[in-house]
């Protein structure tokens, strides 16, 4: 059994031992459902002294020029790259993602988005614009920082969220402090401690740790000039409309329910691939994931029948082996929702269950007797009105939906409140884009699933989101604007000069 240290808010440059609250939670391997650390909450003081770390650092490094902060940030990223095998052990024992995926995806797209904005800033990413209002006055702009601000994440790709959130916001020249979902804190201290490692100055990122009322109270403090939230839809609400209040800028990362379509002269195979991609990689616990699978009636049979074949390459086993390729839930309370979310597919909704439901996988290793694994599931002639066709469920549970006309599908695709992701399969790679126009969605994929580099804006539309992470736009979030107006004619405008007839008084 891995373990590590108890952890503590870490602020000022190192964890802080002394000051820290004494209710503490554990972080659990999900894998074995066993404790592999001891969490100490932070109090209101710890936050307190959190946001004080960041608010004294904000001066100086605001004002450090953007190809210095580049430098620090690019170190960041030799020593991700290098750490990469171990801290993907440790996103492994958080989350019981495999090692397959960890080491290949989640340090990996974290690292690429700090390289991406350490580039950026170094090459003019931060430059306004400045122009010639008439030939007496020019007009110039400043992407000026923000401050102090939070990131709250959610527990599915910890490391990767932690740097999506403080790569733009550190390169903007903002300090931050960062709260980790208390089921997967683990990676905040190692990347805390790499941040410091590069020179990054003490005080510029910070860590809190705890429920949904650190965060709240994180959210509400008055220092803090934005929250950047990713986690689900009602809490977004709640954490959306109290920033809201006080003027804070925000991003909301959301949850979907988003469509995949398959087009009919799409080749079965590819079809099917891309279907699984959109629903069992991480367990089905990607936000993005395409669960409701819209397939022409025609493709029934063959589409099914490849389905569960190609399900057969599904594998549990131990995580840290090179070939498993499917995990646990990440909690026992995850678990119990998703299962009784296949429970309603079977019991009320009465899908058709054609693989999977709420039994632990087959061939399943007998240490992970007691950890939270559930098979993956699929439902077929499934109906738009049923329970799992309409809510996220984040887990490896697939609705396939049938339809007789393109039109039909896409209007049933976008009849929903949610609109993070879509995607379409198809060879007439001009139908694929008439359809991917259709389809109401921030993020959008033809005949690929899942992919999201760093160049890439990633944001969701309806109540999937606000604002977007990633490529250039993404850096717009973290700064404010300033414009000046300069004026050369060498006399100030002015209504209030003298009238003639005053002067001749
Ligand atoms: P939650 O909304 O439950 O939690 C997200 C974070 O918010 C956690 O750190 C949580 O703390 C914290 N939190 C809870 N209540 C409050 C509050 N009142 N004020 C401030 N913070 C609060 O989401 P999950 O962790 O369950 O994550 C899964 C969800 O995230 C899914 O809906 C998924 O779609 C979405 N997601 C979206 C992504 C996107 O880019 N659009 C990417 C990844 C996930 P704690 O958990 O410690 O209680």
């Amino acid at each position: 059994m891995t373990s590590f240290p108890d952890r503590y808010t870490f602020h000022s440059g190192s964890p802080q031992r002394s000051g820290s609250g004494s209710n503490t939670f554990q972080s659990i391997d999900p894998s074995t459902a066993q404790p592999t650390c001891t969490i100490h909450a932070s109090s209101p003081q710890d936050i307190d002294a959190a946001i004080s770390s960041a608010a004294a650092a904000f001066p100086s490094w605001s004002s450090t020029p953007p190809i210095e902060r580049s430098r620090v940030l690019l170190r960041a990223v030799a020593l991700l790259r290098a750490r990469n095998d171990e801290l993907a052990r440790v996103e492994t024992l958080d989350t019981g993602k495999p090692f397959s995926e960890t080491s290949t995806v989640d340090v990996v797209t974290g690292a690429d988005v700090l390289e991406y904005y350490a580039n950026l800033i170094a090459s003019g990413g931060l430059n306004g614009e400045s122009f010639r209002l008439r030939d007496s006055a020019w007009v110039y702009t400043a992407k000026e920082a923000l401050g102090v601000c939070a990131g709250i994440g959610a527990w599915n790709y910890p490391i990767q969220i932690a740097l999506w959130k403080s790569a733009p916001c550190l390169a903007a020249g903002n300090a931050m402090v960062y709260k980790p979902s208390e089921v997967t804190p683990l990676h905040a201290q190692f990347l805390a401690e790499i941040y410091r490692e590069a020179g990054l100055p003490d005080g510029v990122f910070n860590v809190v740790y705890g429920a949904g009322d650190v965060g709240a109270y994180l959210t509400k403090h008055e220092i803090v000039q934005k929250v950047s939230f990713t986690g689900q839809v009602s809490t977004g609400k709640k954490v959306a409309g109290s920033a809201a209040g006080e003027m804070k800028y925000v991003t909301m990362e959301l949850g979907g329910k988003s469509p995949v379509i398959v087009l009919d002269d799409c080749k079965v195979e590819n079809a099917v691939d891309g279907a699984m991609m959109a629903n069992f990689f991480s367990t089905g616990q990607v936000c993005t994931n395409g669960t409701r699978v819209f397939v022409p009636r025609s493709m029934k049979a063959s589409f099914e029948k490849t389905l569960l074949k190609k399900m057969e390459y599904i594998r549990v086993g131990d995580l840290a082996g090179e070939n498993t390729n499917f995990g646990p839930l990440v909690s026992k309370a995850h678990y119990e929702k998703v299962k009784s979310y296949v429970q309603h597919g079977i019991d009320k909704d009465k899908a058709t269950l054609i693989k999977g439901g709420v039994g632990k996988p087959a061939n399943l290793p007998s240490q992970y007797a007691n950890g939270y694994w559930l098979e993956p599931t699929v439902f077929t002639d499934c109906k738009d009105n049923m329970k799992i066709v309409q809510e996220e469920i984040f887990g490896p549970v697939m609705t396939i939906l049938y339809y007789d006309t393109v039109d039909e599908a896409v209007k049933r695709a976008n009849k929903t409140e949610l609109g993070l992701a879509a995607g379409v399969f198809g060879k007439d790679i001009s139908k694929c884009h008439d359809v991917i126009r259709r389809l109401q969605a921030g993020i959008t994929w033809v005949n690929t699933w899942g992919e999201s580099p760093a160049e890439m804006s990633v944001g969701g539309w309806k109540l999937s989101g606000v604002g977007v992470e990633n490529g250039r736009k993404g850096l717009e979030n973290w700064v404010q604007n300033k414009s000046t107006l300069v004026e050369m004619g060498g006399e100030v405008p002015t209504v209030f000069a003298k009238l003639e007839k005053e002067s001749k008084l």
